[in-house]
């Protein structure tokens, strides 16, 4: 069955967030488990990770994605930064756990004023230092592609695959990826078009090794190809536009993924709206040949 979802805000608790989520005809959510713009964490009682744990199973909700603080940002070489990164980074990989959480999805942050090399080290020592002792139970970290605006690293998939290979030998955490369409796009990876796809495809196969890649990031793009522009937009609307997302909803790769919408979303009917659009588009896919 496919699992198409999306990044849904509180609803209070945790159990609420995931029965609105079903509402609105998500059957895989994403959420923050605390506000992505303090550095604070928040904590959630045993009762309350017991009643999202049966909300989930009543209503068939899988895989539960956590994105990590938008603050934090394990390459930085600032000591103040680094050290409120990496304890806001322990609570993200903590609390995720606890829930019950299949991934935490985390940008792998931006190397401002430093070297690309110092920086990937950077983040594969804070990620170290956050998740030692930790019990991952069945929780993997997932490191996100980006639009590479600025100095964001992951924009290349070979700092990727490096952040993960050297990781991975060096935590207790599995490691792997998530695939956002609008920051592939963005990043010049042409995916709107059926050459484009089947490149970047095969380039996600060879660099990052597609069974690495656990959940896409389902947005369309405003920015056009190549710009490094950081910029969502409803599905069919922007760059990638509705054959593009057809084509990509298809691919036999991503196709067995978890697709989570992170679209501009005013109204409870413009969540709709994309969950329903992504589900036509997987319906059209099966009519029409590749
Ligand atoms: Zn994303
Ligand atoms: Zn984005």
């Amino acid at each position: 069955m496919r699992r198409i979802g999306l990044h849904a805000r509180s609803a209070g608790s945790l159990a609420g967030t995931a029965e609105r989520a079903h509402d609105l005809g998500a059957n895989t959510l994403q959420i923050f488990t605390s506000s992505p713009r303090m550095w604070r964490g928040s904590t959630h009682s045993p009762a309350e990770i017991a009643a999202l744990r049966r909300v989930r199973e009543r209503l068939d909700l899988a895989p539960l994605v956590v994105h990590d603080n938008y603050l934090i940002n394990l390459a930085s070489a600032d000591p103040t930064v680094r050290t409120r990164s990496i304890e806001t980074f322990r609570g993200e990989l903590e609390r995720a756990a606890l829930i019950g959480a299949e991934y935490l999805v985390a940008h792998p942050g931006s190397a401002k004023g430093i070297a690309v090399e110092q920086a990937l080290a950077n983040v594969v020592e804070g990620i170290v230092e956050a998740s030692r002792g930790l019990d991952p139970g069945g929780l993997t970290l997932l490191l996100e592609c980006t639009a590479g605006a600025g100095a964001a690293l992951g924009a290349r998939f070979e700092e990727l695959r490096a952040l993960r290979e050297v990781t991975a030998n060096l935590v207790n955490v599995p490691v792997g990826f998530c695939l956002d369409t609008c920051h592939l796009f963005a990043a010049g990876f042409d995916i709107a078009t059926p050459g484009g796809l089947r490149q970047t495809a095969a380039e996600i196969g060879d660099v990052l090794g597609w069974d690495h890649v656990k959940v896409v990031h389902a947005n369309d793009s405003k920015g056009a190809l190549g710009s490094r522009l950081d910029r969502h937009e409803n599905i069919g609307e922007g760059q990638i536009g509705k054959e593009g997302f057809r084509r990509v909803l298809a691919h036999p790769e991503f196709r067995r993924l978890p697709f989570i919408l992170e679209t501009p979303m005013e109204t409870d009917n413009d969540a709709r709206r994309d969950i329903d659009m992504l589900r036509t588009l997987c319906q059209r896919s099966r009519t029409i040949t590749q």
